[in-house]
């Protein structure tokens, strides 16, 4: 059954190209938030908006995704939910997750998805009440996040398994690397319509110093082409029509670490 939401979402540029965000909801006042790249900018947000901290996530063991968690977690008392797989580096973590596992939010739940690749103990996390999904350094807007940890068919799998998420699920990220990720698509998929006007789109925002973020899901699937390694036609194009799904993503990831 649906709950009862009423959410408000208030994102956080950190550092040089990261992003965290809140989201508030009206109706039970609790607040969430997805990483700390850095505690003061996220202070000064909750200040600004006289939210409580209720919850902090964390998706992976990145510094840049952690580095303000003791102050944050000293200033606002919230329980730190995040991976289970990382407790060694990130002992602040008060729930440790798995895949599948659930958080309480306001009346609804959240899921943690366990999404190797990036790094082995990734969690993606997704509010399905919200329509809100929270994807670190997995998925980006236009992209994928570099393989570090894991393999380049965990990846796969881990961008495929975001990729089957509703469609109409908005999708906040943990970097703005929207237009160099733009760049690379474009040079696999000169012809795809739907992403010309997207790039369009996202040069208009940086022009005028806005994020790119957040999408959404439906918006990936037409135009993001690492997870569209599975499309006909862009296998056909790359000459590997009779290849796996996650051998056309290698072979896309692989392309674009050398772009
Ligand atoms: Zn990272
Ligand atoms: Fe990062």
């Amino acid at each position: 059954m649906m709950q009862e939401l009423d959410l408000q979402t208030y994102l956080i540029p950190c550092l040089e190209d990261n992003y965290s965000v809140l989201v508030h909801d009206a109706l039970s006042g609790q607040t969430l938030l997805v990483d700390v790249p850095d505690q003061a900018p996220i202070l000064a947000a909750l200040e600004e908006k006289s939210w409580p901290l209720t919850h902090i996530l964390i998706t992976h063991h990145h510094w840049d995704h952690t580095q303000g968690l003791e102050a944050l977690k000293r200033e606002t008392g919230a329980k730190v939910y995040g991976p289970k797989a990382s407790l060694d580096k990130v002992p602040l973590i008060d729930h440790a997750l798995e895949d599948g596992d659930e958080i309480s939010f306001s009346d609804s739940l959240l899921y943690a998805l366990s999404t190797p690749g990036h790094t082995l103990d990734h969690l993606c996390y997704w509010l399905p009440d919200g329509e809100i999904a929270f994807t670190g350094d997995t998925l980006f807007s236009l992209g994928c996040g570099r393989v570090f940890e894991g393999t380049l068919k965990d990846m796969w799998f881990s961008v495929d398994k975001l990729a089957k998420l509703p469609p109409e699920t908005t999708i906040f990220c943990g970097h703005e690397y929207t237009k160099a990720n733009a760049d690379f698509c474009l040079s696999i998929e000169p012809d795809n319509e739907l992403l010309k006007r997207r790039i369009k789109e996202v040069e208009d925002l940086r022009a005028q110093g806005k994020p790119t973020i957040p999408t959404t899901i439906l918006e990936e699937r037409a135009t993001n082409t690492f997870i569209r390694a599975n499309d006909p036609a862009l296998k056909q194009a790359l000459g590997m029509a009779d290849k796996e799904d996650w051998e056309v993503f290698t072979e896309l990831r692989t392309r674009k670490d050398n772009f």
